[in-house]
């Protein structure tokens, strides 16, 4: 299974690393270092990717995870975890005679895959991940490796996301068709909220975003960590007359509630990978959906396979079936974890 020789010169030892790591009901873990990878349950030490929900849990004893994740998940949870550790990206940590190391995944700020070495085998736990470029955050890197763990949330053929930029575009023509229609634009708040609004600074907007309560937070710890989301204010209090033809960002589940009846005429926007999906669009009464996703689509899954070199994937969570397939006739060996609690997050 691990054909790379032994760091050090060491004799290579027979490693599989299915001997080492194990899915339990907590989550993936990697026994030589007595801890856990994104685990759903509390435990004693965890190691975490990133700082959505799914994969941040409160109550574990010890976390290690970027600084930007340990902030992130302290704002989330109102206090950090009794010992959070911070590990700056591409620096190797000893825990026991595992060696991890985090490497950019490009999916929200903070992100990290996970790298794990031992007894000559070396096994990347992507977490959640993309490749197109996000201003808010450090591109995905290739970390070449014998098992490559992947998420599959869009992991069907249909899934192809467009460049976000071109959605962005989209979204400013409406601005410009419907001046006087307050754009209300449901957004996941950790990073897809962030990412629209950084994307519209690039595209020389340069009006104030008006913030539902719910995002405010996030924004303000971003605009900490020096992320230029540009300017924005909070829309409650807001004079109705003051959000025509403006920018609202709001969590999805905002887009239908009473708090969005009280925008001028709101033209509902939505922007995630799964408004590639028209019905789900029509179904939320989302009348301009953005594609625009946290996520690797299907030809990005496909390639970061490929770029690995990995002759073994292991698939975590989302569209499982199809992309084991695909690894199979990559000519990979490739296998669905069935990890539980990580739901699909429509959000996202
Ligand atoms: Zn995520
Ligand atoms: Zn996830």
């Amino acid at each position: 299974m691990c054909g790379r020789p032994h760091i050090g010169g060491m004799p290579a030892l027979p490693s599989r690393p299915d001997r080492w790591i194990e899915t339990r009901p907590e989550g993936l873990y990697v026994r030589p270092g007595d801890f856990y990878v994104d685990p759903i349950r509390p435990v004693g030490r965890a190691v975490i990717t990133h700082g959505h929900s799914d994969h941040a849990r409160s109550g574990h004893g010890a976390v290690l995870a970027t600084a930007e994740t340990a902030r992130i998940m302290a704002a989330r949870m109102g206090a950090a975890a009794p010992s959070t550790q911070a590990l700056a990206p591409g620096v190797a940590m000893a825990i026991g005679p595992v060696t991890v190391r985090l490497v950019p995944a490009g999916h929200v700020l903070g992100s990290a895959q996970v790298v794990l070495e031992h007894a000559g085998c070396r096994v990347v736990v992507s977490g959640d991940y993309k490749r197109q470029a996000d201003p808010t955050c450090a591109p995905f890197e290739i970390v070449p490796c014998d098992v490559f763990v992947t998420e599959a949330t869009f992991g069907l053929p249909v899934f192809k996301h467009p460049p976000a930029e071109a959605e962005i575009a989209r979204l400013l023509d409406s601005l410009r068709l419907f001046p006087d229609r307050a754009h209300l634009v449901g957004v996941y708040a950790l990073g897809k909220c962030q990412r629209v609004m950084a994307l519209l600074r690039r595209a020389g907007y340069d009006r104030p975003v008006y913030l539902h309560g719910a995002l405010i937070a996030l924004c303000t710890l971003y605009d900490e960590l020096g992320c230029d989301l540009g300017s924005w204010l909070p829309a409650t209090g807001a004079a109705k007359a003051d959000l025509k033809g403006q920018v609202v960002l709001c969590p999805p589940s905002a887009l239908s509630d009473l708090w969005s009846r009280r925008l001028p005429d709101p033209l509902i926007v939505a922007a995630s990978g799964w408004m590639r999906i028209r019905q789900r669009a029509r179904q939320r009464g989302v009348e301009l959906p953005l594609v625009i996703s946290d996520h690797a689509d299907w030809p990005e899954l496909l390639a970061t396979m490929a770029d690995t070199g990995a002759g073994d994937i292991w698939v975590t969570h989302g569209r499982e079936e199809a992309l084991v397939f695909a690894a199979r006739q990559q000519g990979r060996r490739a296998r669905a974890l069935a990890m539980v609690g990580r739901e699909e997050d429509d959000a996202e």
